[in-house]
């Protein structure tokens, strides 16, 4: 027994549940809630987060298990990883992406749902997107070459500093980031400025990719698409990470490369032998026979 379940609620599993059914809730959940999809759920993201951090290790989850999350606070055991650290780890890029931060985009992450008729027999899906391109027509300078001005607004120093009274004989200065020149200290004037992208560099544009579903992919599964993640000047661009979300079948059930199906059939079936048809996932018809004298049992 459990002394609480604070962390199996948040990633709403049993207590019981697998290694691989909480890994499969993390995947959920934390593609729902990441605060690209979702700006305003940044707390639950950080919640779903600390509970797979405690849950997916087995050493944490026995202390949990027996103490709580009191334990793994006094285990100094709890919040060491960031949200976006875990979750990097978890859907790849993670080591690779800290050391090269500066030079390369994030990667972006998207579920896509399949059938399981669709990874036993390998499809080919298309899905669009959304992504940020370099400027054609500016090929991402941002306006007429040679005419980057320094910004008037702050003198080139990318900030404004405004000074504010709050009392008697007490001011105050607040630091900005420039508004004329969004804290870059240059600017296009606007006869200079590109018209295409309006200075800022890149277009949004949509992208197709294809996704190629090979014969016995399974659920959760990564498919990559290297450099295909926003696009900005002077920056590789992160990958696209493609994740396989499989739905439930209404007959079969999948484990590891096997097949599961559940049919009802008859006491006197049971006892006297039957033949049934089913139905394979590739459409082949096959059929199921039970000779009499062979009693089946539950
Ligand atoms: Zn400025
Ligand atoms: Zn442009």
């Amino acid at each position: 027994m459990v002394k609480e379940t604070g962390f199996y609620d948040v990633l709403g599993v049993s207590p019981k549940a697998s290694p691989d059914e909480i890994k499969k809730a993390y995947r959920k959940l934390a593609l729902k809630y990441h605060p690209d999809k979702n700006p305003n759920e940044g707390e639950k993201f950080k919640l779903i987060s600390q509970a797979y951090e405690v849950l997916s290790d087995p050493k944490k989850r026995d202390l949990y298990d027996q103490g709580g999350e009191q334990a793994i606070k006094e285990g100094g055991m709890g919040g060491g990883g960031s949200p976006m650290d875990i979750f990097n780890m978890f859907f790849g890029g993670g080591g690779r992406m800290h050391q090269q931060r500066e030079r390369r985009g994030k990667n972006v992450v998207h579920q896509l749902t399949v059938t399981l008729e669709e990874l036993y027999n390998g499809t080919k899906r298309k899905l669009a997107l959304q992504k940020n391109v370099i400027c054609e027509k500016c090929e991402g300078y941002g306006g007429k070459k040679g005419t980057l001005q320094t910004c008037g607004s702050c003198k080139g120093r990318g900030v404004e500093i405004k000074v504010q009274q709050i009392g008697p004989g007490m001011i105050q200065q607040i630091q900005t980031m420039c508004s004329e020149c969004h804290g870059e200290g240059e600017r296009f004037s606007a006869k200079d400025r590109c018209k295409n992208c309006n200075g800022h560099k890149v277009e949004r544009k949509k992208k197709i990719l294809e996704v190629h579903i090979d014969k016995g992919m399974k659920d959760g599964q990564k498919v990559v698409f290297h450099g295909e993640g926003d696009q900005e000047p002077g920056l590789e661009p992160g990958d696209v990470i493609i994740v396989l979300d499989q739905q439930e079948h209404p007959v079969y059930q999948r484990q590891d490369d096997n097949l599961y199906m559940k049919i009802e059939i008859r006491l006197v079936e049971a006892l006297c032998g039957f033949k049934k048809t089913i139905r394979t996932l590739d459409g082949r018809m096959l059929i199921i026979n039970s000779p009499p004298g062979n009693t089946v049992r539950s």
